[in-house]
């Protein structure tokens, strides 16, 4: 890393499994789906499977395809893991955004008893619904998270998206009202990524996911202090 590269203690920071999920985030940004990914480790942290976004890729923006809505980041982890000989109990689902009703879904069904979300989904986020039924109260699934470290990251990367896929403004619909409400830095981060055209740049420049992370990290920290400052 040269002199003039922000420096990368966030990237760092992060496990095996946060950092295989923020570069299939990446991936799917960059291929203009929903940044979302999952990971699938067993208890050791050994990655078993992955999964990201594949609603809507870049070479087929018009209209709709086959699976597009429901093809979602952790319900395709969960599909490639080989359960042959495998005991799923142990096994941790990684998921950058937390999971919606059909993913929480698939998780439970899966057998996988632990879940980790970076950033909280105040539209379609559904882990509330874990012990809302009789079948839904029955497995001992611990669930942990947001991650302030990671939430406001990943909601921006959504929001500039978004921006980009909008006139350059951000939707004024209920998903974004409630992003708005819950996680503000994240969309005002969003905001100013999206001015700045940060990350499309660094997506046409074919940077990796550290590079992204580190770009975003310093320009949140920075905001943080001038926040601080004033
Ligand atoms: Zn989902």
């Amino acid at each position: 890393m040269s002199a003039d590269e922000p420096p990368d203690h966030l990237w760092q920071s992060l496990s095996p499994p946060w950092q295989a999920c923020l570069a299939l985030v990446w991936e799917a940004y960059c291929d203009d789906c929903t940044p979302i990914a999952a990971v699938v480790t067993d208890a050791a942290g050994n990655i078993l499977s992955t999964g990201r976004n594949r609603i809507r890729p870049r070479h087929k923006m018009d209209g709709h395809g086959r699976g597009w809505e429901i093809a979602h980041a952790e319900t395709e982890a969960l599909h490639n893991l080989d359960y042959a000989g495998l005991d799923p109990h142990p096994c941790i689902l990684y998921t950058t955004t937390e999971p919606c009703p059909m993913c929480i879904g698939t998780f439970y069904m899966s057998g996988l008893r632990t879940l980790y979300y970076a950033a909280r989904d105040p539209y379609a986020g559904s882990v509330d619904l874990l012990g809302t039924t009789w079948y839904m109260s029955r497995k001992p699934v611990t669930v942990h998270g947001p991650d302030p470290r990671l939430e406001p990251i990943l909601t921006a990367l959504f929001a500039e998206q978004e921006i980009h896929r909008h006139d350059e403004r951000l939707p004024e619909d209920h998903l974004w009202q409630k992003y708005r409400k819950t996680i503000p830095e994240g969309v005002t981060l969003g905001l100013q990524l999206a001015r700045s055209r940060t990350l499309v740049d660094l997506r046409d420049r074919q940077r990796d996911a550290r590079e992204m992370l580190n770009e975003i990290s310093s320009r949140n920290s920075n905001e943080q202090i001038g926040k601080e400052q004033q």
